[in-house]
């Protein structure tokens, strides 16, 4: 039989714009001490990690151990006191589109609307190719919410609102995505088809996330990776690779692999919550 298709004329897949050859991360011998009224500080102790491009880090401790400083300091707004920071070899500076952020609290501009809101980084940074609202289009219809680009924040629920948030990081091409408890304002429900919906998006870009959270299960539902901080002053006491197959939907949250886990990060965590009840009680 002819066969007319030459195994070398394959079309090839369009390049995907950050392909796990950017975003890696490391964090270099990084120690972060606040001096402030009620003396010094050490929020992170000693601490040095890499990330590679591509992957999904989570970084699993209880309130006040130093997650959000950590991940402010790879944003660029919190200066590491010793050590450095680099994304793919530059050392961290300042805060930059490189490096997108979520936040816990919703913090889209509210005299936006979604699609402006979205298309606000690309506009900005004169990268907007072919258009910043173009740009916009693309990445609210991958979050779901083609049907609200009009709507203002306010006239969106809560989960809805972080999805816009996702978008508008995404919406700068950034090497890394930077998530601090994005979730955790959400009910639970909208928690669980949140994570689905990053995962999706995830799995689509294959760009570098690290995600900050208190949720044992979040981070493991999440993560290949997930990292546990201890009680203040913060550092990494276990780096846990999660060997659970993917792609990963609510079901697995009850496969015992998970509960395995689970398990495991439970023991660590009860105890490091409870150095943190003591301290923040004495
Ligand atoms: P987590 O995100 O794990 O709950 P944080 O990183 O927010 O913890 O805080 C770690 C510790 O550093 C806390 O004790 C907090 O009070 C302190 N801290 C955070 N930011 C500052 C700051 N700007 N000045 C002084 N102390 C701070
Ligand atoms: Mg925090």
């Amino acid at each position: 039989m002819l066969n007319l298709v030459s195994p070398r004329a394959k079309i090839e897949p369009p390049a995907r714009t950050y392909r796990n050859d950017r975003g890696r991360i490391e964090i270099d011998n990084v120690g972060i001490v606040f001096d402030g009224d009620r003396g010094v500080h050490t929020a992170v102790e000693n601490t040095s990690i890499t990330i590679e491009p591509g992957q999904f880090v989570c970084i699993l401790g209880p309130s006040g151990c130093g997650k959000s400083t950590l991940l402010n300091a790879v944003a660029g707004y919190v200066p590491p006191t010793t050590g450095q920071i680099r994304v793919d070899g530059e050392p961290v500076k300042a805060p930059g589109p490189d490096r997108g952020m979520v936040f816990q609290q919703y913090s889209l501009f509210p005299w936006m609307t979604v699609r402006e809101n979205v298309a606000f980084g690309p506009r900005i940074s004169g990268r907007g190719e072919p258009t910043p609202e173009a740009i916009a289009d693309t990445f609210i219809e991958m979050v779901g919410l083609t049907r609200f680009a009009k709507r203002y924040p306010r006239e969106l629920s809560g989960g809805m609102q972080q999805r816009v948030g996702i978008a508008r990081a995404l919406a700068n091409y950034p090497r890394v995505l930077l998530m601090d408890e994005p979730f955790g304002a959400l009910d639970s429900q909208t928690r669980a088809m949140m994570s689905e919906n990053l995962l999706k998006i995830w799995a689509e870009f294959g760009i570098t996330v690290l995600f900050v959270t208190h949720d044992i299960d979040e981070a493991v539902f999440l993560g290949d990776r997930v990292l546990v901080m201890s009680a203040s002053p913060g550092r990494i006491i276990a780096d846990i690779k999660i060997d659970l197959p993917r792609p990963r939907d609510g079901d697995l949250t009850v496969d015992e692999g998970f509960i395995r886990y689970k398990r495991l990060f439970h023991a660590q965590i009860r105890q490091e919550s409870l150095k943190a009840f003591e301290q923040q009680n004495r």
